[in-house]
């Protein structure tokens, strides 16, 4: 077991986990990112979301678009070009209850005088039968969250399949299955779409997707052998059963925040999104700041999951110059221990005395 001391400590690898460690590690902070091996099974991937999609073309500052994985690889280059320490270890616990901060790995002990949470989103699943992996279902068999990692494979080529959902992830997963399939089912709880327009008009003008609305998936049927050979489905408007045969199924109905490991320990919003603070990425334990999709269920984007992992290491930065950052309930902290109110009239101490915030009262 080796202990290591760090002033900043980035865990996750997408555009927010690297950028903060880019902007940290220019700051002469010497910034260590941890980030989890990959693994399918508790869906890690080592540079996150874009590692699993094929061309990003709304990136800026190419005009051409680019590769998910090539964009990635640009990220992890800048950031060790400035000396940024990366470590690929799986967290198994965290203590945030004083500073320095605790991460607990198999092999090495962390102590983070700033934590820099960038652990971004995973794929949501159904829950239904035949959904879980094998052997239990046919995960991996036929049943992926990912068109753009398992479509190419040769089991589902000139094949019949499913995609399920109605959002932008739903429209480019089918979209891109038409490359390889012989027809792709698009099947949505509604009759209206959550896309956005251009990526809707797409679908719907692709000769190969078939729209199934008012249908959910209600098991997903296969062999052990075969893999899967179709879903059963339920017209949520007449409740008529049905089988549709397809080689596969790929999951499209969003993410969730990747925040178990914080979880009683941070603010989080129902689903588990952490909360931060107004216009900063600050969290409610002063020295902890959250930043890419792990904090955003609005616009989950790359570019703004850099933005803000940017704000992340400039708000860790300031904390480490012991300068007040502002906190989610309006008042700011310094590293100290000082609260700053919400008004800015007083300091109180970390004894708890007060005293006013007025440079000529003092
Ligand atoms: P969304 O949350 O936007 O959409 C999820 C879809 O899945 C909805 O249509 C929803 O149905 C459906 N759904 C959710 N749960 C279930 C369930 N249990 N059973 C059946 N259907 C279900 O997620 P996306 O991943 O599509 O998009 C997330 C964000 O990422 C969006 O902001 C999107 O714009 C962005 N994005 C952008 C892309 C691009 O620009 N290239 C590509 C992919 C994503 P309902 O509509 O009824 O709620």
């Amino acid at each position: 077991m080796k202990t290591l001391n760090r002033e900043v400590v980035i865990i996750g690898s997408g555009p927010a986990g690297l950028t903060a460690a880019i902007y940290s590690a220019r700051a002469n902070l010497k910034p260590l990112l941890i980030d989890a091996p990959a693994d399918a099974e508790k869906q890690t991937t080592p540079g996150g979301q874009l590692m699993i999609t094929t061309d990003v073309e709304n990136y800026p500052g190419f005009a051409s678009g680019i590769d998910g994985p090539a964009l990635m690889e640009e990220f992890r280059k800048q950031a060790e070009r400035f000396g940024t320490e990366f470590l690929e270890e799986w967290i198994t616990d965290v203590d945030l209850s004083e500073r320095p901060f605790q991460l607990e790995m198999a092999n090495h002990i962390v102590y983070a005088q700033t934590l820099i949470i960038a652990t971004g989103a995973s794929a949501k699943w159904l829950g239904i039968p035949g959904e879980a992996k094998v052997p239990n279902g046919f995960g991996g068999h036929g049943v992926s969250a990912c068109a753009t990692c398992d479509g190419p494979l040769p089991g589902f080529r000139n094949k019949d399949l499913v995609v399920v959902g109605g959002g932008d992830t739903a429209m480019e997963e089918a979209t891109f299955l038409t490359r390889y399939a012989s027809k792709v089912s698009l099947v949505h709880r509604r009759d209206k779409l959550r896309a956005s327009k251009i990526m809707q008009d797409k679908a719907l003008a692709n000769p190969k997707i078939d729209f199934v609305w008012n249908t959910a998936i209600e098991e997903i049927l296969g062999e052990p052998e075969a893999g899967v050979t179709g879903v059963r489905l339920r017209n949520l408007k007449t409740e008529e059963t049905r089988v549709l045969p397809s080689a596969g199924v790929f999951i499209a109905i969003g993410h969730r925040p990747n925040t178990d490991l914080f979880k009683g320990q941070l603010d989080m919003d129902e689903v588990g999104y952490i909360l931060t603070a107004g216009r900063t990425t600050a969290t409610n334990v002063p020295g902890v700041f959250a930043c890419g999709d792990v904090q955003d269920s609005n616009y989950r984007q790359a570019v703004t999951a850099a933005g803000t992992g940017c704000m992340a290491a400039l708000d860790a930065e300031r904390f480490l110059d012991h300068l007040p950052v502002a906190m989610p309930g309006g008042d700011e902290v310094t590293m100290e221990g000082e609260h700053v109110t919400s008004d800015h009239e007083a300091i109180i101490e970390p004894d708890g005395s007060m005293v006013p915030n007025h440079p000529e009262n003092i």
